[in-house]
């Protein structure tokens, strides 16, 4: 049988569970919410799922604080919390996880095939839910800061500048979001964006410009990173976009929050995707090919939202099912 030809050269672990699954395994591949959404939806229906967690398990919203707009959690909830619930759900019901990164993909096969970290493998269902990674400015030195005063979670690395200026970049609701968090350690948290208005929604706009401890600085861009001798952030490089005047601006961590790329690089010619690398699917959550499916930020450049993740996924679960029922036992 292909899958188990697929399966045999794996030693690791997770491969061996795959194997068990055959014939009728079905994969994952995302790191957010909404994978796991799916995941206990299939589990539910005794498909034992098997969900390939990738680099960042949990996706943005284990990276971010207080989720206040996902029902059921009248005080809201944290969303590490919210990950670890939802997780903890889909094991009850027997979905499986690893951390293995899907790389490449073939939809054209009599299975469908994927690769992940170097092993191709096949599956009859494959649910695409991947979500987006964070988005950097592109400037010098970028790759060498991240980690050294620059970084895109607040939450991750925000308790590390106490009592030091640090500066937010963007003006959209993660933007706000990581500036109200900063204010919990920072002397002083100035928001950069490069027009005169957030695009934010109002209530956080309204929490942002009532906080003493930020600034907005408007019609500016970082135009550079300054290190210092060691490495580490000292200072950025301003323009005003509208005057073209320039300065320098002390802070010891730049916030990057100027927001997403879809994580669909494996599907690169081979689904439909725009010019972002957003997928298109073909109906709802059906792409082109018989047995793969789409859901959650990888194919959702307006909402963006947890919750219409979260049933996107539940929509792509349920045609899953209903694909995967309709197929020959054992084909
Ligand atoms: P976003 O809404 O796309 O905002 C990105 C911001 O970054 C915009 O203000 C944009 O400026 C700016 N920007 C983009 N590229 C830039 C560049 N190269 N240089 C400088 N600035 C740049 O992204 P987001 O804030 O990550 O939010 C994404 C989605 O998640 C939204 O739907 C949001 O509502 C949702 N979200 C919700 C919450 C919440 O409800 N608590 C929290 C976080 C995110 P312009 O405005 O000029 O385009």
């Amino acid at each position: 049988m292909e899958f188990s030809r697929a399966c045999r050269a794996g030693a690791e672990s997770w491969l061996v569970d795959l194997f068990a699954l055959a014939p009728h395994a079905k994969f994952l591949h995302g790191e957010s919410d909404h994978c796991w959404q799916r995941l206990r939806r299939i589990a539910r229906a005794n498909l034992s799922p098997l969900v390939l967690e990738g680099r960042q398990p949990g996706g943005q919203l284990s990276t971010t604080t207080l989720v206040e707009n996902y029902p059921g959690f009248p005080e809201g909830i944290d969303g590490p919390e919210l990950i670890l619930n939802i997780h903890k759900q889909a094991e009850t019901f027997g979905a499986r996880f690893t951390y293995a990164e899907v790389t490449d993909f073939d939809g054209g096969s009599k299975h469908v095939r994927i690769k992940a970290d170097d092993e191709w493998l096949d599956t009859q269902a494959l649910i695409i839910a991947s979500g987006a990674s964070a988005r950097y400015l592109g400037l010098e030195n970028e790759e060498k800061l991240i980690g050294h005063g620059l970084t895109s979670c607040a939450t991750c690395d925000g308790a590390f500048y106490k009592n030091v200026p640090v500066c937010v970049v963007g003006g959209g609701d993660s933007a706000a979001e990581e500036s109200l968090f900063l204010t919990r350690f920072a002397s002083k948290v100035y928001l950069i964006h490069r027009r005169d208005k957030m695009r934010a929604s109002v209530i956080m706009q309204e929490r942002v410009f009532a906080n003493k401890k930020i600034e907005p600085i408007w019609n500016t861009v970082v135009t550079k990173y300054i290190p210092d001798e060691k490495g580490e952030m000292r200072a950025v490089r301003l323009r005003n976009v509208e005057t073209n005047e320039e300065r320098e601006l002390d802070v010891a961590c730049v916030f990057v929050a100027i927001g997403h790329d879809p994580n669909t690089k494996a599907y690169r010619g081979k689904l439909d995707m725009d010019a972002d690398g957003y997928l298109i699917p073909k109906k709802l959550v059906e792409s082109k090919y018989p047995g793969v499916f789409i859901a959650g930020d990888v194919a959702d450049r307006v909402y963006k939202q947890a919750v219409t993740a979260a049933g996107m996924g539940c929509a792509a679960a349920m045609e899953a099912e209903r694909y995967l029922s309709k197929l020959e036992p054992h084909s």
